[in-house]
């Protein structure tokens, strides 16, 4: 893919960057292994100094990078200026904690004194997408940096001044600026870098295709990975629930990013007395929604992020209904080649149809009936994919129970699906492994080092 600044809205390339070459690519890595060793050494209280004052740049800086936002991927501006905040929160949240989650953790054993200490790895890679340009980077820099890892930043191809605009502020911020750089390089370079033992780690937020081939890589090289691939969360609704909230609330999570997260509702698993009720009311919250251009501050959804991305939704959507799924809501992309894509909705979703199976990766929301709570859960696991899942009742203990037997990362009973600072995010099955945030986010990539001394 070139590496390009390309307006979905408008269809207009703004920018075009050559990659870096792999000499250039070689001499920033050196330069990032160099720098690890004096980063580690800082304290947590300086390391901590660094990322308010990026935290405050965020802050700043949150018109100009929602701006950048709208223009390189298509989100709105009211929408980038909260994941910008969310970022600056991230920031603040790891200043805080950092030393606590990795303080030495005493252990009783037959030594005078035994405790595990977390010490850093060195340079991390980090393969990200373009869906939310600075989040899925910041929380991964955010803690590595913290714990003294240093970061390179292999950012999607179609954001590169998003990926320069976040460099530039850690930078601005005190940041040893090899310590966390932005390689304006193809995917055709990661493979180079993993087989660096330089590089001593890497994460991946992506498809499923690009977290496989990256841990294959890695994997043969014994690199630990982290990855944060795809979903297609399930949204079960039972008869009891608040159906009114639970319908707002499915629109809102279906619509996330104009449909591009990967942790919004896609399956709506709903008990057949209240399905016709739910579909109305859903149908009545997506309509309701203004799209348009991204940098008007009344747009509520925007194109997606590149038309090849609209034109496979819709491929998708077309092979469901001949598969015998009911179009309830009808919407989609005006001609093929243009990335605004109008929600729909899809009934009757089965075994043996791409919406049964397949990430829907945009704006259209799968509907199928469950026979009881058993059957919604049963349904729910029915998935290749396991990132989170939400679960509606208004029976809180009967939630609980159902939230234990979904196969997800997380669930939320009678609430949005969201991604917070203080808890764990991550999946299972093929939505892939390790978790990012919280204080298990941070101990990924560290050396959890066992010292005995007897
Ligand atoms: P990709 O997974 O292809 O891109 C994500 C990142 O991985 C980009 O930086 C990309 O670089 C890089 N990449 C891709 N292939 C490789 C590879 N073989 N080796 C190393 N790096 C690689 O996402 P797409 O843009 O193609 O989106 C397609 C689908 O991915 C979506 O429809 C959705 O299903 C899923 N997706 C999931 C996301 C999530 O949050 N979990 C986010 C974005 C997409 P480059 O841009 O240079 O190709």
């Amino acid at each position: 893919m070139p590496i390009e600044s390309y307006n979905p809205h408008t269809g207009r390339v703004l920018r075009r960057f050559s990659a870096f070459s792999w000499a250039k690519t070689e001499r920033i890595l050196g330069q990032a292994h160099h720098a690890a060793a004096s980063w580690q050494a800082t304290s947590f209280a300086h390391r901590a100094k660094v990322l308010r004052a990026a935290a405050a740049l965020l802050r700043e800086r949150q018109h100009d990078l929602a701006r950048l936002m709208a223009l390189e991927m298509g989100k709105p501006v009211a929408d980038g200026r909260a994941e910008v905040l969310k970022c600056a929160t991230c920031c603040e949240y790891y200043a805080e904690h950092a030393e606590g989650f990795l303080a030495d953790e005493i252990i009783k054993t037959d030594a005078r004194r035994s405790f595990i200490s977390y010490q850093p790895l060195g340079v991390v890679l980090a393969v990200m997408p373009w869906n939310f340009p600075l989040w899925q980077v910041v929380r991964f820099a955010a803690p590595a940096l913290m714990a003294g890892n240093v970061g390179l930043l292999k950012h999607a191809s179609n954001v590169p001044q998003c990926a320069l605009a976040l460099e530039k502020i850690f930078h601005d911020a005190g940041l040893p600026p090899a310590c966390f750089r932005t390689l304006l390089i193809g995917s055709d370079l990661v493979e180079k870098l993993l087989t660096d033992d330089r590089v001593r780690a890497a994460t991946l937020t992506g498809s499923e295709g690009a977290g496989a081939a990256v841990a294959a890589i890695a994997g043969a090289q014994i690199k630990k990975t982290v990855l944060e691939l795809g979903g297609s969360d399930a949204f079960i609704v039972l008869a009891d629930a608040d159906i009114a909230l639970a319908a707002k609330t499915a629109a809102q999570s279906r619509m996330i990013n104009s449909g591009q997260s990967c942790i919004a509702a896609k399956r709506f698993i709903v008990e057949k007395p209240v399905l016709k009720d739910f579909i109305n009311q859903l149908k009545t919250h997506l309509l309701a929604l203004r799209p348009g251009d991204p940098l008007e501050e009344s747009t509520q959804y925007g194109p997606l992020a590149r038309p090849d991305l609209a034109d496979e939704l819709t491929q998708q959507v077309a092979d469901s209904v001949a598969q015998g799924a009911k179009v309830e809501l009808f919407g989609g992309q005006a001609k093929p080649g243009t990335a605004l894509f109008r929600p729909v909705i899809l009934s009757n979703v089965k075994p043996g149809q791409r919406a049964y199976a397949e990430e829907f990766f945009g704006p259209v929301a799968l509907v199928l009936e469950a026979k009881n709570a058993d059957d919604a859960v049963r349904l729910a696991n029915d998935s290749r994919f396991g990132l989170g899942a939400a679960v509606w009742t208004a029976d809180a203990q009967k939630g609980e129970a159902m939230a234990r037997q979904l196969e997800s990362g997380a669930v939320f009973v009678n609430g949005l699906v969201k991604s917070s600072s203080e808890l764990p995010f991550g999946g299972v099955k093929k939505s892939g492994y390790g978790r990012e945030l919280s204080y298990l986010g941070i101990r990924e990539f560290v050396n959890q080092k066992s010292i005995w001394i007897g």
